[in-house]
């Protein structure tokens, strides 16, 4: 489900909320103010959805595509 990220237009707080629609009403947990400017949505950019270098998958070191030039290993 989408997460955004809001950033309280008054404070400066940034809180992070789970919205169902786009009619869900947000507000500052620091100052309850209602002004919230949403950021880029974080649901996809935080979590264990990155991609760390096992080794045992992809490239082994010394092959590759670029032979770690490029340092993609
Ligand atoms: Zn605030």
């Amino acid at each position: 489900m989408p997460i955004y990220e809001y950033v309280c237009d008054d404070c400066g707080e940034r809180y992070e909320r789970i919205v169902m629609n786009g009619k869900t009403k947000v507000t500052c947990p620091k100052c309850a103010s209602a002004k919230g400017t949403v950021q880029l949505s974080v649901f996809a950019a935080h979590g264990n959805g990155t991609k760390s270098s096992s080794g045992s998958s992809g490239p082994s070191s010394g092959g590759g595509c670029c032979g770690g030039a490029c340092g993609c290993n």
